[in-house]
């Protein structure tokens, strides 16, 4: 069977909604194109004393909206096609939640369990640098957030070296998101991806009538979902997903799958992870040697949250899930999805339900740019307002409140509770655009077509408003 790239894949799909619209040829390649690539080699001494050569890129897909926003990806498979495609996704990911960045991706080709901490440190610093010679990263240029293999630890780093280089910058903090809380991060950013793909799959299922199209019944309650990588975003999907009545029978891992048909526990899961390095092994669970094999298994929700091309044609015809929810980018090939559509499975797509990370991103660059923290300047004084209207019912009614409800009802909005608002009502309300899409597009487009006519229509709109496309 051909493999094409998965560029050639984001391209594909992007081909594929565009036909569904009327833009010019020549406009419809300009947001297609990848505008610029830097790719970097640099020499890491290691902790030994020897060197070794780094291979590291950064790509700005489109710069229709400044700045540039996209994850930097420690991975041994990562290479520039890979971070094209990622960019270009982002640029579509931002457009269809209504967060006004362009899309970037980068990647630093290495396995980061083969390096020390200090290692791994040196390599992020240097890569910060580089891009600080380049012009590719700055709060007002390009703003990467961590993605697959970084996390909070990579986005201090590279927010300390950018400071430091560019000293007198005010708001030289907003050069990346994803940072410690204490370092200009943002309360619920770390969960933000995975609180999103919960919000999006809960809203997919919130429908009747499309559940009764695949043979489902309406909610979460009781569905029975698989996750594939247990990663930040897959273990928080898991975590949200089972506290909103869904049931985890399946976790798989690079190193092996657990089952359990009644439905695993997944903090605890977690915690026999942290103790022990793997979830295989977990107590009263059945073990598939085979991580794949739990794609594959009876579910009504397949969640795959690892990488990219895991659902090809080589495993499609076995995949037995009626909702695939693309936690991951790009876990799904443009060809098997469109056999999953003909099969009438709902893919609910990598574009729409992972933008729960550049969203709160957002949020944190806007908090960087504020200097303030969400919540601080309003919310004592809204629980002074709660308080009022409390006073003022219990004397009508001659009641007294019991404590709890006193306490929910004066509490004041915190920035955690600000983000969480945020984030659902842009997942919400960027599901309802994309449905409405698809309904005026008669059933011919699924729901991955639909998010990107919605994405290239206001792309569209900036090279209209610039008055570069007439
Ligand atoms: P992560 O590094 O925290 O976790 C990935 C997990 O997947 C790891 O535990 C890894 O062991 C596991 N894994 C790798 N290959 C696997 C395989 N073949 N089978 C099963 N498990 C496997 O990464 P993450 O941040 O959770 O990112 C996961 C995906 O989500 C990536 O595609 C990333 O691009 C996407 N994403 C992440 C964010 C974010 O905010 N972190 C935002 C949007 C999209």
């Amino acid at each position: 069977m051909e493999k094409i790239s998965f560029l050639d894949q984001v391209n594909r799909n992007f081909d594929k909604a565009a036909a569904f619209t009327k833009h010019d040829p020549t406009l419809l390649e300009q947001i297609k194109a990848c505008n610029s690539v830097y790719r970097m080699s640099f020499p890491l001494r290691r902790d030994d004393g020897t060197i070794e050569v780094i291979h590291a890129w950064r790509a700005e897909h489109s710069q229709h909206k400044m700045p540039t926003k996209g994850g930097i990806r420690f991975s041994v498979d990562v290479n520039e096609d890979e971070v094209m495609a990622l960019a270009a996704l982002m640029s579509y990911k931002c457009a269809i939640v209504n967060v006004p960045f362009g899309g970037a991706k980068g990647g630093v080709a290495i396995d980061r369990k083969r390096y020390s901490p200090r290692e791994l440190e040196r390599i992020t610093r240097r890569y910060t640098f580089e891009l600080v010679k380049k012009n590719f990263i700055g709060p007002g240029v390009d703003v990467p957030a961590p993605d697959f293999g970084t996390g909070p630890q990579e986005m201090a780093w590279i927010a300390d070296t950018y400071t430091s280089l560019q000293r007198n910058e005010l708001d030289g903090l907003g050069c990346v998101t994803g940072k410690p809380v204490h370092l200009g991060g943002i309360r619920g950013r770390k969960e933000a991806t995975g609180l999103g793909v919960y919000y999006g799959i809960r809203e997919a299922c919130a429908s009747p009538d499309d559940m009764r199209l695949i043979g489902l019944t309406p909610g979460l309650e009781g569905k029975r979902v698989v996750i594939q990588g247990f990663g930040n975003v897959g273990y928080h999907a898991a975590k949200f997903l089972a506290e909103g009545g869904a049931s985890i029978i399946a976790i798989a891992e690079v190193d092996g799958a657990i089952f359990l048909p009644t439905g695993l526990p997944v903090e605890k899961v977690a915690e026999h992870r942290l103790e022990k390095g793997t979830i295989v092994g977990f107590p009263a669970s059945n073990t598939l040697a085979a991580s794949e094999s739990a794609l594959e298994l009876e579910c009504d929700i397949l969640v795959p949250a690892a990488l990219e091309n895991t659902i090809t044609m080589d495993n499609v015809a076995r995949i037995k899930a009626r909702i695939v929810a693309e936690a991951a980018n790009g876990p799904t090939s443009a060809e098997a999805s469109e056999h999953l559509f003909r099969r009438g499975v709902l893919v609910i797509p990598d574009s729409f339900l992972n933008a729960g990370g550049v969203t709160v991103s957002y949020f944190e660059w806007l908090k960087n740019l504020s200097h303030v923290r969400f919540g601080r300047m309003e919310k004592r004084f809204e629980e002074r307002a709660f308080q009022r209207v409390l006073q003022v019912m219990e004397t009508a009614t001659a009641k007294k409140l019991g404590d709890d409800i006193c306490r929910a009802m004066v509490h004041g909005a915190d920035e955690q509770d600000l983000v969480y608002s945020g984030l659902e009502e842009t997942m919400l309300d960027a599901y309802q655009e994309t449905r409405a899409i698809q309904k005026r597009l008669d059933g011919q487009a699924d729901l991955r077509a639909a998010a990107l006519v919605g994405a290239i229509d206001k792309i569209a709109l900036c090279y209209f408003e610039m008055g570069i496309f007439p």
